[in-house]
C-alpha cells in the first residue's frame, strides 16, 4: 500500500511516522519545512490535559495520546512530554468542574480540588480571586510541540517515508487511485491523507462544512531565573474569569520564558489574509492579565507570534474519509485543542487506512456530525 500525506504539521508528521513504522510506503509533502511558524503547530509547547469537559469521548483518546508521547520520548531519548500537572482555575459556581470531573473520576485520573487560598499558598506566584477554585489534573502536562514534529518526521524517514518539503500541492485527482500534483512533481498512490490545517478548504471543496480560521497571539515573557515559574514548581495554569467567561493559559518557563496567551477571542480570517503582526494593544492586554493574576511585574516580551486555529462549528475534530472518495482521509483536529492528540491521531489514521477501522469511537468526528444542514 502507498499513501500520500499532504501537510506535515502536528497531524501529518505523526501519520507519516505511524504509517511508515508499519511498512506502508509513504510520500509526505509540505509547502514549507515543518516545524514552521505559518500554521498551527509552532510556539514550542502545547498543553496536554486529561480533564476533558468538552466530552467524555476525548478521554480514552487523550490517555492513549499521552502513552504514545511517553513512548516517543523513551524511544528517542528526547523529552517530548513533561508531566508537570495542569491547574485549571475558575469562579466557584455550582458545577464548576462537573464535566471535567466526570471524565477524571470515571478513568481514575489523579487530581485535587483547591480553594483560592490553597492555590496562593501552594503556588506563591498565582493570585486567584477570592471566589475562585482550582482543579489540579496531576498526570497532565506539556507536549514539546516542535520537538514532537521533528522527532516524528525523523523517525518516519528512518522507517522509509519519503518527505518532500518546500513543495506545494496544487491539485488532488481522485479515481481508483489518487494523483497529487505539486509545483514540482506528480505523485500517485492508493490513498491520501489531507492534514493541511488552516489550508484544508483551499485544497478541497467541502461544501457542507463551515470551518473558520481564527488568528491567535502568544507571548513568552521574561521571568529571569525565577524558579517559581519553572516546571518543577508550577503546573500549567489555565484561568477562566469574568462574565461571559474568558480564558487564558500559561505554560511554565522551559528556558524560553513564561508562555501566556488568550484562548479563542481571535479575529476570524482566512489563512492567506490573517494579520501576522502582533500589536501593542495585544501586548498590553497580556501584561494586564499577568498583573491581575500573578504576583510580580510582567518581564520583557522575549517572543510574540501569531498562530491559527481552524475551528469547526462544534469545536470537535474532523477525522473521516471524504464523503465522495473513500481513499481520502481528512484530518482537521484543531479548534485550538488538537496538538495533544496528534500522536494518537497518527495511530488511528494508520489503523483506518490499514485495517479500515479504529479501536476508538470516532462518531463525534465524522463528516456527518459537522454538516451545516444536519
Ligand atoms: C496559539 C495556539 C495554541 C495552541 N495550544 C494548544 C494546546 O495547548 N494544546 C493542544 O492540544 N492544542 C493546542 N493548539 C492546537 C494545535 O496546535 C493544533 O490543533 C495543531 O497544531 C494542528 O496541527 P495540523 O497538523 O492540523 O496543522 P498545521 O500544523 O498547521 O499543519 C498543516 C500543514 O499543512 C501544510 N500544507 C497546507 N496546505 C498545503 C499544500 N497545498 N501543499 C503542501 N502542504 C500544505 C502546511 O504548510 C502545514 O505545515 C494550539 C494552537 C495554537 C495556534
Amino acid at each position: 500500500m502507498k499513501v500520500i500525506v499532504i501537510g506535515l504539521g502536528a497531524m501529518g508528521s505523526s501519520v507519516s511516522y505511524h504509517l511508515a513504522k508499519r511498512g506502508i510506503e509513504v510520500v509526505g509533502i509540505d509547502q514549507f519545512s515543518p516545524p514552521h511558524a505559518f500554521g498551527s503547530s509552532h510556539g514550542d509547547t502545547r498543553i496536554l490535559r486529561l480533564g476533558y469537559a468538552e466530552g467524555m469521548y476525548y478521554v480514552p483518546l487523550v490517555l492513549r495520546a499521552r502513552e504514545l508521547w511517553k513512548e516517543l520520548s523513551n524511544e528517542s531519548g528526547i523529552e517530548i512530554f513533561s508531566e508537570t500537572g495542569v491547574l485549571s482555575v475558575r469562579p466557584n459556581k455550582e458545577g464548576s468542574f462537573k464535566n471535567s470531573l466526570k471524565g477524571i473520576e470515571s478513568f481514575g485520573i489523579k487530581h485535587e480540588l483547591l480553594s483560592s487560598a490553597d492555590i496562593s499558598d501552594v503556588y506563591g506566584v498565582i493570585k486567584p480571586e477570592d471566589d475562585m477554585i482550582g482543579l489540579l489534573d496531576k498526570e497532565s502536562g506539556v507536549v514539546h510541540a516542535e520537538r514532537a514534529i521533528e522527532t516524528h518526521l525523523a523517525k518516519a524517514q528512518i522507517a522509509g517515508a519519503k518527505l518532500f518539503t518546500d513543495e506545494r500541492v496544487l491539485k488532488i485527482d481522485f479515481s481508483s487511485t489518487v494523483e497529487v500534483k505539486t509545483d514540482k512533481n506528480t505523485f500517485s498512490a492508493d490513498a491520501v491523507v489531507v492534514s493541511a490545517g488552516a489550508w484544508l478548504t483551499e485544497l478541497l471543496t467541502l461544501p457542507k462544512l463551515n470551518f473558520e480560521v481564527e488568528r491567535q497571539v502568544f507571548f513568552f515573557l521574561d521571568v529571569g531565573n525565577d524558579e517559581k515559574f519553572s516546571p518543577e514548581n508550577l503546573p500549567v495554569v489555565s484561568i477562566e474569569y469574568g462574565e461571559p467567561a474568558r480564558n487564558f493559559y500559561c505554560i511554565q518557563n522551559f528556558g524560553k520564558g513564561f508562555k501566556i496567551a488568550r484562548h479563542h477571542e481571535g479575529k476570524i480570517s482566512t489563512v492567506n489574509n490573517a494579520d501576522r503582526e502582533v500589536h501593542l494593544q495585544e501586548r498590553d492586554d497580556i501584561e494586564n492579565l499577568f498583573s491581575r493574576f500573578f504576583n510580580g511585574l510582567p518581564g520583557n516580551v522575549l517572543e510574540s507570534k501569531t498562530c491559527l486555529y481552524t475551528n469547526t462549528p462544534t469545536r470537535d475534530f474532523l477525522i473521516d474519509f471524504h464523503p465522495d472518495h473513500d481513499n481520502a482521509l481528512i484530518l482537521s483536529p484543531c479548534s485550538g485543542h488538537g496538538f495533544k492528540f496528534s500522536s494518537v491521531i497518527g495511530e488511528i489514521s494508520a489503523d483506518l487506512l490499514e485495517k479500515g477501522k479504529s479501536d476508538f469511537n470516532l462518531e463525534e468526528f465524522s463528516f456527518e456530525k459537522h454538516y451545516i444542514d444536519r
